[in-house]
């Protein structure tokens, strides 16, 4: 079998692997701690499934226009207005099955043989890949601890070439936890402008976000920035909604809508109608679900901090947003590979290896998981390091 020369490039996604294995070894009976989970542990919320069976109940079952329904993407403009002070209108608005769908349309829609795509480093394991799918080259760009993995002004300069097409933003991040100021978004936005450089920003976990810190769109900067920002958003995260498959853009761009709306008509067609009538009360609700699941994910991190900077082989920065820590390997010689593999070998805990996120220096682990299981899998994990040190 000859297989197409764009998918022989793409990787395969090691977390899944290690998820998988985790999963086999727990089927086998084996009593295993996940910190392996992308998705939070809370069930979506009560109003939301109601929602949902309404739809079913009241016949929303047949197609509705590609790239969303009328009414969702009005919800949508009035979100971006009342959370970023964004107006947009919904024409400008296409709704997707995910995030990750909204993002492989993206790359579809505006990638060339030959463009590149600037990607911060620790980065989500998709980018890479999708961009790739297109076609592109990623430009991947170290970030520094020290900076909080941040892209500098001057590590973004210095990759910038007359190929650059686009540069992903993503704040809060998957897999480091950081989130970006408006001071930094607005120097990073200036130079992207400067070089006719299209910033996509993933804004999944916008809501997830601790210390009373508020999200900031890159989009909401200026005018410029208006028009030269594709924001990237959903419900999965958010509103404990990954199975439902709903993910959306908003951008002014035209063309690059058009092109979307075009290729998702004759790929997807429309996502879930049901989906679509529970993300709409989501969005439009004001129950406290996403309030009270935030709290808990806040204590959640506070607690995984403090232990996994007390293990004598790891330590980590605290992470500002969404559900993930993000921990260096202290130990000479000992890559995330290799400790990945011995933690699930011997300790029985599932974490995922930093090397599918750019750095085989770190190890992710997820916080969306009972605060008993993190306890229970930190102390494996505290008495693993205490024996090989
Ligand atoms: N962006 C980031 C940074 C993510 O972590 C994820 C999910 N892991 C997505 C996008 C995709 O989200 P969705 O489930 O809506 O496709």
């Amino acid at each position: 079998m000859v297989l197409s020369s764009r998918v022989k490039n793409v990787s395969a996604s090691l977390t899944l692997a290690i998820t998988a294995k985790a999963k086999r070894m727990k089927e086998q009976g084996v009593d295993v701690i996940s910190f392996g989970s992308g998705e939070p542990d809370f069930d979506t919320p009560r109003y939301i499934k109601d929602a949902g069976i309404k739809a079913i109940q009241e016949g929303l079952t047949k197609y509705t226009p590609a790239s969303g329904t009328d009414a969702l993407k009005k919800i949508i403009c009035e979100k971006f207005s009342r959370d970023n002070g964004l107006s947009y209108d919904p024409s400008q608005i296409v709704v997707s099955c995910g995030a990750k769908h909204s993002l492989y349309n993206i790359f579809q829609a505006m990638c060339e043989e030959g463009d590149e795509v600037i990607i911060p480093s620790p980065y989500w394991l998709s980018y890479p890949e999708m961009v790739k799918l297109a076609g592109a080259e990623p430009i991947l760009v170290a970030t520094d601890e020290g900076d909080n993995f941040k892209i500098s002004p001057p590590k973004l300069k210095r990759v910038i070439t007359k190929k650059s097409k686009a540069l992903i933003i993503n704040s809060p991040s998957n897999p480091t936890g950081t989130i970006y100021n408006r001071d930094e978004l607005s120097e990073i936005g200036k130079i992207a402008i400067e070089n006719d450089i299209l910033i996509i920003s993933d804004e999944i976990y916008e809501r997830i976000i601790f210390n009373g810190r508020s999200h900031v769109s890159i989009a909401s900067i200026d005018d410029d920035l208006f028009r030269n920002t594709i924001v990237v958003n959903g419900v999965s995260k958010s509103f404990a909604m990954t199975g439902w498959r709903i993910g959306y853009i908003a951008l002014v761009n035209k063309e690059i809508s058009s092109a979307i709306k075009n290729l998702q008509s004759h790929s997807t067609s429309n996502p879930a109608s049901i989906s679509q009538a529970a993300a709409l009360e989501a969005i439009r609700s004001k129950d406290r679900s996403v309030e009270d699941m935030v709290e808990e994910f806040e204590k959640r991190r506070d607690y995984i901090v403090e232990r996994v900077n007390n293990v004598s082989g790891l330590s980590c920065i605290k992470p500002e947003g969404a559900f993930y820590v993000f921990c260096r390997i202290d130990k000479k010689g000992l890559s995330s590979m290799r400790l990945s593999e011995a933690l699930l070998e011997d300790a029985k805990v599932a974490v995922v290896p930093g090397k599918v996120f750019g750095s085989d220096q770190h190890i992710r682990l997820s916080f969306a998981t009972s605060m008993k299981n993190i306890e229970k899998g930190m102390d494996r994990i505290e008495a693993w390091f205490r024996k090989v040190n």
